[in-house]
């Protein structure tokens, strides 16, 4: 890629002093508004990461920040050894929201799902009479849930394990979309299961969306045997599918729903576990918690963005547009599409390498050509723009993609 020199000083500020834990596009960016930003030399892209699925609602949206900055000469921290006038607000508007008995604040999506993992272990040993450190927790192949040691106890891809055991116990795995596979456990081993934990589509593993059913079945089964069903809706949830959270295509109500990502706006690191009463008040006080979870700022922030999705109607958007942007793409005969898959706004297309090109080089011409998308898997493009991008911009960036492949053929 041609970089200025502006441009490459910043990248080598970051190989010098920086851990080298990323590799990212060589493209570097210092503002945004709505579905677009722009690098330091002043081009303007089409963002089509929104850092994954965290700025559904478009880059600095004036009343995320508005309430950011009127809540930021108030207060922004209390922690929560005292009360504040934001916490409780924000709580009864998640509980209204969701529809579910009580929120657990966190700040990272990782955090959430550690949380959700002790809740579920927690549940099991008061509720469900599961033996001392016996409880299991029941993930699936392919998976994303963060980085920490325990999620990546669960793990299947060696970049996210490997040499950092030991890893945690109680996790067992199986195969994604096998209905089968979750029954066979189940009836093994139930009495011990605390849970089973699923993205209702696989983000990381490259926009995996699952048979029409799946979700539904497993969640049947789970209540057959007594297990909590969570949903990881960190990177589906809040419109990104075509429904406020993606297990609403199928109709079920998650025991456990962990939210983080667009929750914020993409603003701060907010995140966020939802339970009925029966599960999460087995947590007492003392026994969990985080400095910044739930704290002022992010009250009023995520409130903020959640107003947003309602008021911008951005689940009936993503639906729309995404319908448009598979229909399109789908016309496009290109050898390098294998296949277009997603749901909503959150797609994928499979990129068959072709002329010695392949996911890379199409993701490099189309930030040349004026729109940034990442890799996944190599041979993924993922495309999930800000959800308050217009038709008439979708068509432009539809048509910034098919240049892009046309001039790698
Ligand atoms: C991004 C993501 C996480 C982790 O969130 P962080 O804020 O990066 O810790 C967890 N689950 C899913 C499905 C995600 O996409």
């Amino acid at each position: 890629m041609k970089i200025s020199q502006k441009a490459a000083a910043y990248i080598s500020q970051e190989e010098k002093y920086g851990a080298h834990n990323y590799h990212p596009l060589e493209v570097v960016l210092s503002r945004g508004e709505g579905a677009f930003v722009w690098d330091v030399d002043g081009k303007r892209y089409f963002d089509f990461l929104s850092a994954y699925s965290a700025v559904n609602q478009g880059h600095c949206h004036p009343k995320i920040v508005g309430a950011l900055k009127d809540q930021a000469e108030k207060i922004c921290l209390t922690s929560r050894a005292f009360y504040n006038d934001c916490l409780g607000p924000y709580e009864e508007f998640i509980h209204n929201y969701f529809g579910y008995d009580k929120v657990l604040p966190m700040n990272s999506g990782a955090e959430a799902v550690e949380t959700a993992f002790k809740l579920a272990r927690r549940w099991g040993y008061v509720k469900k009479n599961i033996p001392e450190n016996q409880a299991v927790i029941v993930g699936c192949e392919g998976n994303f849930h963060g980085r920490t040691i325990s999620i990546v106890s669960l793990s299947t891809d060696p970049d996210s394990y490997a040499q950092y055991g030991p890893f945690t116990p109680g996790l067992v795995k199986i195969p994604y979309n096998d209905v089968k596979a979750l029954e066979q456990v189940l009836e093994q081993n139930s009495a011990n299961i605390a849970a089973f934990l699923v993205e209702p589509i696989q983000g990381e593993a490259g926009v995996f969306v699952p048979d029409a059913g799946y979700l539904k079945a497993c969640f049947d089964l789970c209540k057959k045997h007594n297990v909590l069903f969570i949903a990881d809706e960190v990177q589906t949830g809040i419109a990104r599918t075509g429904k406020m959270l993606c297990c609403d295509h199928e109709g079920i109500r998650p025991d456990v729903v962990i939210l983080g990502k667009a929750i914020s706006g993409g603003v701060l690191p907010v995140s966020a576990v939802l339970a009925d009463d029966e599960i999460m008040l087995t947590i007492k006080p003392g026994e969990h918690g985080s400095t910044f979870g739930g704290f002022p700022l992010a009250c009023r922030v995520a409130t903020a963005a959640l107003e947003v999705v309602t008021e911008e109607k951005l689940v009936e958007k993503a639906e729309s547009l995404g319908k448009i942007f598979r229909e399109e793409m789908g016309n496009v005969k290109s050898p390098f599409i294998e296949l277009i898959r997603g749901k909503g706004l959150l797609n994928a297309i499979v990129v068959k390498p072709h002329n010695g090109k392949e996911a890379w080089d199409v993701c490099e011409r189309m930030a040349e050509n004026g729109l940034i998308a990442k890799p996944t898997h190599k041979h993924i493009i993922r495309f999930a723009p800000p959800l308050v991008i217009t038709e008439e911009q979708l068509r432009e960036a539809i048509a910034i993609i098919v240049k892009s492949f046309k001039e790698l053929e």
